[in-house]
């Protein structure tokens, strides 16, 4: 059951709406804007607008549903993770109606600069739901994903990288110390991992296919730098090796992690391109095996005496492994 959740709508604001979160009474929320569908990325590129129309039908009725808080100007909390130069770069080539960011790996078109905006938008309106206790856990179902997103470069189909500046959001906004970040895509966050590399407040846990793309990051002998040394934490998992050797990860690995640094606030890269449906990644997991990550992550933020959980969308490119992945996820987290 969806305990603590109901059905809210705001007909007035399409946007954030406070009197329809307070209504959600402590329970999940799901973030999302029909802007989102306006990134196009061109015939036949896995990260389609066709991923959100898959995905967002198949939330649970219970959870409530509110757009990004239009008050929210995520351009300054982008800029605490991303270079301007860059940032001015995306603008001018989405407006110049250039084809690709960089390389061929981000395609994008005239609103994908909005858009990716409005995604880290969105993640910073979950973080404020989390924070202000209008929400016990958010779902920023967003679009671009953003955890390959480099401080001064666009890659593997991100833009902005929306987890990280989630990140100094609570931070810098709402006082958090320790924020760990979570990632379950198939594919390691690398944009994550190098913005955080040397940071010992942001602790970033990550399971991924290994070798695969973008190695040759993501092995275990990456764990930080400096002061950041021991702040990064990286469970490499072989292809095929399905639900069993990332529960053994999370069970083994992360609950250790976790209890040392006690994060005060805890954010989910969540892609579902580990699901044995997606036809980009070979990890073989069925889409339960998410319900039970969650579950993990929520019993270990319990420990630390908070529920303080957001989980942002990355990857995850079959509607099967989307769909199944996502209500598992969205069902753990709202019980
Ligand atoms: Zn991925």
């Amino acid at each position: 059951m969806l305990a603590g959740a109901v059905v809210v709508a705001c007909a007035v604001n399409p946007g954030y709406c406070s009197e329809a979160v307070d209504r959600a009474d402590k329970g999940t929320i799901v973030v999302h804007d029909p802007l989102f569908l306006g990134h196009d990325t061109g015939p036949g590129f896995p990260e389609a607008p066709e991923r959100l129309r898959w995905l967002l039908p198949e939330v649970p009725a219970e959870i409530a549903k509110i757009g990004p808080d239009r008050n929210i100007d995520p351009l300054p909390w982008i800029l605490t993770v991303h270079e301007k130069i860059y940032v001015d770069d995306a603008r001018k080539a989405c407006a110049a109606e250039e084809v690709y960011l960089g390389s061929p790996d981000c395609p994008i078109s005239r609103d994908s600069y909005d858009v990716a905006v409005r995604a880290a938008g969105a993640t910073l309106t979950a973080v404020d739901a989390v924070m202000l206790g209008h929400a016990r856990n958010a779902f920023a179902a967003v679009r671009p994903p953003g955890h390959h997103a480099m401080p001064g470069a666009a890659k593997g189909f991100c833009i902005f990288g929306n987890a990280a500046i989630a990140a100094r959001y609570a931070q810098k906004k709402h006082g958090i110390g320790r924020v760990m970040i979570i990632d379950w895509d198939v594919h390691h966050g690398d944009g994550t991992q190098e913005i955080f590399y040397e940071d010992p407040s942001v602790f970033f846990f990550s399971v991924h296919q290994y070798p695969f793309y973008p190695g040759p990051s993501g092995a275990a002998e990456n764990t930080g730098a400096g002061e950041g040394k021991g702040f990064t934490k990286n469970a490499p998992l072989a292809a095929g090796s399905g639900d069993q050797a990332v529960l053994a990860a999370f069970r083994s690995e992360l609950p250790g992690a976790f209890r040392k640094f006690k994060p005060e606030f805890v954010i989910i890269s969540a892609g579902f391109d580990a699901h044995e449906a997606d036809p980009l990644g070979g990890l073989g997991w069925t889409g339960g095996v998410y319900g039970e990550l969650t579950r993990i992550v929520r019993g270990l933020a319990r420990e630390q005496g908070h529920e303080r959980i957001v989980s942002v969308l990355e990857g995850g490119y079959s509607k099967r492994g989307l769909t199944e992945g996502v209500c598992a996820h969205l069902e753990a987290l709202a019980e």
